[in-house]
């Protein structure tokens, strides 16, 4: 279960989304656009002002203020750069975060204990997992190409090899993201996108007219189950239908901030 949670801090008035779903070992959020002070097009609470270098000064101030929020310190923000890869970064001591600097990534899996994952998205499928027992948390930037790509699986892979992690164990939450209805891709795209499942791909493609809808955060809670995690939280807003509440790559016509998603690891 998803709810809003309004939070006074400093002038802003924001609005941040929690699931219910993660005990209290681990801290974690998603942003909204809404409460901040940054201007147009990026109004108003934008974690990434990527593509608009001219309000990099809000981008920081509104990290700040999220990590605050999430109760962590900004000198231990970790905030890879995303480029639709299927990359994901392992991170198992403070040396392994200077990996980021200089290459993308997708996705984050550590162990490291107060430290802030970040991730940021405009429509993309954000995707937080965590093994309670083990006390390893990943996240993943999900978009139509890594979800082709079964990005959420490998994270789950790495969970297993990389950390001893079971299946069993890890909980997956998904958070707001474009609905079936607003997305819409060619035959190619749709048919990349269903090879990723082995099994039926009921409700998640629709054909109309030529073109398929395609219900992006149903797929990757699909491959996250095929792949045998059960339990995941998934977000029933669309980004692009509550625009005025997300920030929306499709909605806003290219346009667009950010909002985050943030996870740490109780110390
Ligand atoms: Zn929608």
């Amino acid at each position: 279960m998803f709810s809003f949670v309004d939070a006074k801090i400093g002038d802003f008035n924001l609005k941040f989304m929690k699931s219910s779903v993660f005990s209290g070992e681990l801290l974690h959020c998603f942003t909204t656009r809404v409460g901040g002070d940054t201007p147009n097009p990026l109004e108003s609470f934008p974690i990434s002002a990527k593509d608009f270098p001219e309000y990099k000064e809000y981008e920081v101030k509104n990290q700040k203020v999220a990590v605050e929020f999430l109760g962590g310190k900004y000198e231990k923000f970790i905030m890879p750069n995303q480029q639709h890869t299927d990359k994901i970064a392992v991170i198992k001591s403070p040396d392994d975060i200077a990996q980021l600097d200089v290459e993308p990534f997708d996705g984050v899996v550590t162990n490291l204990k107060g430290y802030t994952v970040c991730m940021v998205f405009a429509d993309c499928v954000p995707v937080l997992l965590f093994d309670e027992k083990k006390k390893i948390l990943a996240c993943v930037h999900a978009g139509w190409k890594g979800t082709a790509k079964n990005i959420v699986q490998k994270a789950v892979k790495i969970m297993e090899e990389k950390f001893s992690c079971c299946k069993n164990d890890i909980k997956a939450v998904i958070g707001a993201a474009i609905c079936g209805n607003c997305f819409e891709v060619n035959s190619d795209v749709a048919s990349q996108l269903a090879m990723t499942l082995e099994n039926n791909c009921d409700n998640i493609f629709i054909e109309h007219n030529g073109k398929f809808h395609v219900d992006l955060k149903a797929l990757n809670q699909r491959q996250l189950n095929e792949i045998g995690v059960e339990t995941v939280d998934v977000c029933e807003y669309c980004t692009s239908c509550q625009n005025n509440i997300f920030y929306s790559y499709r909605a806003d016509d290219r346009c667009t901030g950010r909002h985050g998603m943030l996870a740490m690891i109780k110390e």
